[in-house]
C-alpha cells in the first residue's frame, strides 16, 4: 500500500476516535468473558471468530498509529500496519460479525464490538475494499431520494395494484375528514398521524395496511424503503443520507410518528442514531401492540396450530429494548407460545445481520449459525415468528438448510390474518 493511502486511512481512523472508542480500544482486559457469547464462535470455534479476536485487528492498528510504543518501536509487536493483509483481516473481522452486540452483554467493561467493527468497515470503505454490493445498494437508495418525482407515478400504480390484497384481509379503509374513503394504502397524506415506512415487496405493505385500517389509524405510506444499506456498509455518511430521506418526508407531511416496518437495522438507525426529531419513531410491532392493548384491533386466537416461538431481532430487542410488545401480541394470537432458550437479551443472533443477507453469501451464514438452528430445534415449536426482514430470511434459510421443518412467519402477517371484527 502506498504512503498516501496509508496516511489517508490513518486520518480516517482518527476521525472515529471519540472518547468512548478510545476507552473500548484501551480497556480490554483479554479476560475472554465475551468469547462464548458470539454465535459465530459457538458454531465455528476459531479465535478469529471471537469478539476479542475481531477487535484485536482494529486495536493493533490503533496501537501502531496512535500509541507511543507503536509509533516509535513497532517491532516490539502487537501492532498492524496498513497493508493488503491488514485489509484482508479487517474484512474478515467486520463481515463475519453481525453487529448483534451479544458479546457486549457479557463484557465487564461494556466494550461495543459492533462499534469497533464500524471502524473496520469505515477503513475498508476508505481503502475502496468494501463489499461492492453494499455500496451499490446504498447509492441506489440515496439516488432514489433525488429522483422520487420521476418514479412517483409508477409507485402509486404499484400501490393501487395491492389494494385488493389489503381489502381481502380487512375490507374497510380509513375515512377522510369529509367522510369519503381513503384508498386502502393511503399515500402522500399531509397531516396524517403515522408515516409507515415499508420495504420493497407486498409482504411488507399489505398486512401492515390491513392492520392500520382495522385500527382506524390515520396513516400514510412512505415513498422510500426503510432498509439502510449504509448502516450495513459502515459508512456513516451514506447511512445518514438514506435515513434523512425519510426524516425530510416525515417533516414535509407533518406526521406525528414514523412507524418502521419489520426491519431491525432501519428501526435502530432512525430511532437511536439520527438524534432527536420532531416526531416519534416506533417499530411496527410497537404499533401493533398499542392497537391490541387499546382494543383497537381484535385477534382470533384459534387460527394458529401448534407451538409458536419468537426470535428477538438483535436490533429491536437487545439493542432497541423492545421485548414485551411482541410477546403481548403473540399471546393475543395463540395460547401456545413458548420462549426460546436462551431468550430476550441472551437470545442468539440469527446470523443474518450486518449486511450478510444482502451480500448473498450462504455457506458462512449457515455454518456460523448452527447454534441458532440448534436453539430453534430445542424449542419444540412448529413455527417461529419474528419482527425483522433480515431475521425472517435467515431463519427461513436455517429451517431449510438444517431441515428443521419449522414455519417462519412475520408477526405482522400472523396478526393481519387473525384480524376479527
Ligand atoms: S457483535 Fe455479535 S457477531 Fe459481533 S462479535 Fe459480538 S457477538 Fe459476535
Ligand atoms: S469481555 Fe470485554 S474485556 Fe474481556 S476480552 Fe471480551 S472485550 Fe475484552
Amino acid at each position: 500500500m502506498d504512503a498516501v493511502t496509508s496516511e489517508r486511512l490513518k486520518a480516517l481512523f482518527e476521525t472515529k476516535l471519540n472518547s468512548a472508542m478510545r476507552v473500548y480500544l484501551d480497556t480490554c482486559a483479554r479476560c475472554g468473558l465475551c468469547i462464548e457469547s458470539c454465535h459465530v464462535y459457538a458454531s465455528m470455534p476459531e479465535a478469529r471468530y471471537t469478539a476479542v479476536g475481531r477487535a484485536e485487528v482494529v486495536r493493533k492498528i490503533f496501537k501502531r498509529y496512535f500509541r507511543v510504543q507503536g509509533k516509535f518501536a513497532p517491532w516490539l509487536g502487537e501492532v498492524l500496519e496498513f497493508d493488503d493483509d491488514t485489509l484482508r483481516r479487517l474484512n474478515e473481522a467486520a463481515f463475519s460479525c453481525t453487529g448483534c452486540r451479544r458479546c457486549m452483554v457479557h463484557c465487564p467493561f461494556g466494550i461495543d464490538t459492533q462499534l469497533i467493527m464500524g471502524i473496520a468497515k469505515a477503513l475498508l470503505v476508505g481503502a475502496d475494499q468494501e463489499p461492492k454490493i453494499l455500496s451499490m445498494l446504498s447509492d441506489m437508495s440515496i439516488m432514489k431520494g433525488s429522483t422520487i418525482e420521476e418514479t412517483r407515478a409508477d409507485y402509486t400504480t404499484a400501490l393501487a395494484n395491492l389494494e385488493g390484497d389489503v381489502k381481502a384481509l380487512w375490507p374497510d379503509t380509513t375515512k377522510k375528514p369529509d367522510g369519503s374513503p381513503y384508498p386502502a394504502i393511503p399515500y402522500g397524506v399531509k397531516g396524517a398521524k403515522v408515516l409507515y415506512v415499508a420495504l420493497s415487496g407486498a409482504h411488507s405493505v399489505v398486512p401492515a395496511a390491513a392492520i392500520m385500517n382495522a385500527a382506524g389509524e390515520s396513516w400514510t405510506v412512505s415513498s422510500f424503503e426503510a432498509v439502510n444499506f449504509g448502516a450495513f456498509l459502515g459508512d456513516t455518511k451514506r447511512m445518514k443520507a438514506i435515513a434523512q430521506r425519510i426524516i425530510d418526508e416525515a417533516k414535509s407531511l407533518g406526521v406525528r410518528e414514523v412507524a418502521i416496518v419489520e426491519c431491525g437495522t432501519a428501526y435502530r438507525v432512525l430511532r437511536h442514531m439520527m438524534g432527536p426529531q420532531l416526531f416519534d419513531v416506533v417499530a411496527f410491532v410497537e404499533l401493533i401492540d398499542r392497537y391490541v392493548s387499546q382494543g383497537r384491533i381484535r385477534l382470533d386466537s384459534t387460527k394458529i396450530e401448534g407451538k409458536v416461538t419468537y426470535h428477538d431481532p438483535c436490533q429491536i430487542a437487545r439493542n432497541g429494548g423492545i421485548y414485551e410488545e411482541p410477546r403481548r401480541v403473540i399471546r393475543a394470537l395463540t395460547p401456545n407460545f413458548v420462549e426460546l432458550t436462551p431468550t430476550r437479551e441472551e437470545n442468539w443472533c440469527c446470523g443474518g445481520g450486518g449486511g450478510l443477507i444482502s451480500m448473498g453469501e450462504e455457506e458462512f451464514r449457515m455454518k456460523s449459525s448452527k447454534v441458532k438452528a440448534d436453539q430453534l430445534a430445542a424449542s419444540g415449536a412448529q413455527m417461529v415468528t419474528t419482527a425483522c426482514e433480515n431475521c425472517h430470511s435467515q431463519l427461513s434459510d436455517l429451517s431449510r438448510h438444517y431441515e428443521l421443518g419449522m414455519k417462519v412467519e412475520f408477526l405482522s402477517g400472523l396478526v393481519a390474518r387473525a384480524l376479527v371484527r
